[in-house]
């Protein structure tokens, strides 16, 4: 909900489009400034549009807006692209992916809520994909934990969560819900060491370190953590989060 009033300037991630009319489109955008920003784009759907190809998903572009007091959505005056990412959506893979992570953000980012670090860690997980396009799934499982976190859903996995032992060189035991505990504590299905690892390290590391990192992992491991992840976005938004690929193994067709 845009609570302000004027004309605004911000950063902002493309995260999808619909059609509003013959000639208009609405856009939701990521922004750096607002959070969740819904606008409209008059005339984005003609041919010759002044919004050009950068309502694409997934671009980055500077946005700038009008917002009217009391009015969830805004006028989107003008896009200019930073960075397409548009070699990206033209692999089905990867647009598959780039789509699941702008509906994890719809879904879990609350309108008009500036979050920096949601912006940031959506910007560097993008940024791994170009880079890393054999470690698809661990990005995904990247994000799903991060959104998760800066939801603050998930506590910190580095300690049981009930009696806040540090879980380093514990056995780990993982709660539907999300949340880690020792063996003490117990409850839930065991984690095997290179799963629960991975939780901890993800708090600390970029998204391409961190897949870099986790893709020597056995696929056992790997399945663990989507079910984890999966299983707290559920816990989260009370119902099952969209299917995605598990292994990254399955997205790496040429080796
Ligand atoms: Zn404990």
């Amino acid at each position: 909900m845009a609570t302000g009033h004027g004309v605004r300037e911000t950063e902002a991630f493309v995260l999808r489009t619909y059609k509003l009319s013959e000639a208009d489109k609405i856009a939701v955008l990521l922004t750096r400034e607002a959070g969740v920003v819904r606008g409209v784009a008059r005339g984005a759907r003609r041919l010759k549009s002044r919004f050009g190809a950068g309502l694409e998903p997934c671009t980055l572009v500077s946005a700038t807006f009008h917002e009217k007091e009391g009015r969830e959505l805004v006028t989107l005056r003008q896009v200019e692209i930073v960075r397409s990412f548009f070699e990206l959506n033209a692999d089905p893979d990867n647009f598959t992916l780039l789509e699941y992570l702008c509906d994890l953000v719809i879904q879990f980012s609350p309108p008009g809520q500036r979050d920096e670090r949601l912006f940031r860690v959506f910007r560097a997980c993008l940024e791994a994909v170009a880079r890393e396009r054999e470690n698809l799934a661990l990005i995904a499982r990247y994000f799903e934990i991060w959104m998760l976190r800066l939801g603050g859903f998930l506590a910190d996995m580095r300690r049981c969560a009930r009696c806040k032992k540090n879980l380093e060189f514990e056995a780990t035991y993982a709660r539907g819900d999300g949340t880690l505990h020792c063996g003490a504590c117990g409850g839930g299905a065991r984690l095997s060491p290179e799963a629960a690892r991975g939780l901890q390290t993800l708090q600390r590391l970029k998204p391409g370190e961190w897949s870099q990192q986790m893709r020597s992992i056995d696929r056992a491991a790997q399945r663990e953590l989507a079910q984890f992840a999966r299983s707290a976005l559920a816990h989260t938004l009370e119902r099952a989060p969209r299917q995605f690929p598990t292994a990254s193994v399955s997205t790496t067709s040429s080796t």
